[in-house]
């Protein structure tokens, strides 16, 4: 199902929006720009003085009108949580170990200090492994282990976030969002 990309006032992405609520904010007069070359259209109710069915155009991005206070929300700032997607896609589903790419049923979440010797579950602290690395490496760092990292581990940014938790995104949301990565991002 395509969403739709919204925007703060300033232009830093808040939310993937469900059609109908980009729709609502619409509706209401809460888009203060939008940006896309392909129009979407979506068809609304049949209006009982003229008969015709109202008709509702959004591009891919839309900013929201007196967001300022969405800004503040940082979901990158979030910790990698409990499910390993984001932290896969992040590393590119590449062992930090071994450098192999494998299939995602075989991939762990590394603790880089392990969390028995009081590692923490940020991003800054975890990477994707096989599970042959993972066994191997056991509750060692890699220096102790001898198994040095591939790759740094990093916390997403907030474009990367988006287009680490969008699905099917458009051509001119994943235009908006790449063209502000930071040089070292491996999302892309
Ligand atoms: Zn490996």
């Amino acid at each position: 199902m395509t969403r739709i990309l919204a925007l703060d006032i300033a232009g830093n992405p808040f939310r993937w929006l469900e059609i109908e609520q980009a729709i609502s904010y619409a509706a209401c007069g809460k888009v203060a720009w939008e940006i896309g070359a392909d129009e979407l259209v979506f068809r609304g109710g049949i209006c009982r003085a003229t008969g015709e069915r109202s008709r509702v155009a959004l591009r891919p991005v839309i900013a929201l009108a007196r967001s300022e206070a969405m800004a503040r929300h940082m979901p990158h700032a979030l910790p990698p949580g409990h499910d390993n997607t984001l932290l896969f896609r992040r590393d590119r589903g590449i062992c930090a170990y071994c450098g192999e790419q494998v299939d995602t049923k075989h991939l762990t979440r590394d603790h880089i200090v392990p969390r028995a010797r009081g590692g923490k579950d940020v991003w800054s602290n975890v990477v994707t492994a096989c599970r042959h690395c993972n066994m191997k490496k056991a509750c060692r760092t890699p220096d102790e282990a001898r198994m040095p990292l591939l790759y740094v581990p990093y916390a997403p940014c907030r474009f990367e976030h988006f287009i680490l938790t969008g699905r099917r995104i458009l051509a001119d949301q994943m235009a908006y969002l790449a063209a502000r990565l930071p040089t070292h991002s491996r999302v892309m």
